[in-house]
């Protein structure tokens, strides 16, 4: 792992443009499991009947019942709710110094903004968000379903519609948030994937489409990827002990070698 990471670092220093992709990977040391691993939601849930617009429109109440709880689930003892860890704040840290262009993020957590990321392209929508289906007004999750009695599907302050996250659901395309997304990895000199399988399309093309537009290409990721052989390099392990080793060796770099590539 150790020359994989410094020619991580080097390219993190000497890249003008770099845009990293984040997926589950990423927000599991936040406590948020991966979805689709062995232990994860839909192990245990069929994602067809509260995964999917089909589910959703079907029985709207299972699909509310179903994801409140998974929510409460999610908190501490305490009430708490899961916050960003190292990579998250690593990342914001990049862009706050002018080293990272944006982040695309498959996860639906919100931890990017909450570490102080400002351009996250979110591909899946934020489930912390709602929108109404008929006008379209947006509000939050947990002040929708404190509005809303137990049992009872939220519906919208403005117009009445029926209120649904604000996620892209299964059976449903990407929205404009991957169309930028798109835009800003054909300008990237660095793409780095981390924390992500890259097995579910159209998000897996983004490697492939930044290699085609003259980026570098880095995947990091405690597992193989079905996208491993178009990266210029792969750094194998566990996120958390990444992101630990890169915040180190980054920190050492940017402060004394920065200035020269800066300017
Ligand atoms: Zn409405």
């Amino acid at each position: 792992m150790s020359d994989d990471l410094d020619a991580l670092v080097s390219a993190i220093v000497t890249s003008t443009r770099t845009v990293v992709l984040t997926g589950a990977g990423v927000s599991t040391e936040s406590g948020i499991p991966d979805f689709r691993s062995d232990s994860g939601v839909w192990s245990r849930a069929d994602p067809m009947e509260v995964g999917s617009i089909d589910g959703f429109r079907e029985n709207p109440q299972r699909f509310y019942d179903f994801w409140s709880q998974f929510f409460e689930g999610l908190h501490g003892p305490d009430g708490s709710r899961p916050a960003p860890n190292k990579m998250h704040r690593l990342l914001a840290d990049l862009e706050r110094r002018g080293k990272l262009g944006a982040i695309i993020t498959q996860n639906v957590d919100g931890l990017h903004q909450d570490a102080g990321s400002e351009r996250v392209l979110e591909a899946h929508g934020n489930w912390r968000r709602t929108r109404c289906t008929r006008c379209g007004h947006q509000s939050g999750w947990r002040e929708v379903m404190a509005e809303t009695p137990r049992g009872n599907i939220p519906s919208c302050d403005l117009c009445g519609g029926t209120v649904r996250p604000d996620v892209v659901l299964f059976g449903e395309l990407l929205g404009r948030a991957f169309e930028e997304a798109r835009d800003e990895v054909k300008r990237a000199d660095l793409f780095i994937a981390m924390g992500t399988s890259l097995e579910v399309a159209p998000v897996s093309s983004l490697p492939v489409l930044a290699k085609e537009h003259g980026a570098r290409v880095f995947i990091v990721n405690r597992d193989p990827t079905l996208q491993d052989r178009h990266a210029d390099r792969v750094v194998r392990g566990e996120l958390g002990a990444i992101a630990e080793e890169l915040a180190t060796r980054l920190a050492a770099r940017l402060a004394t070698g920065l200035g020269s590539v800066e300017g």
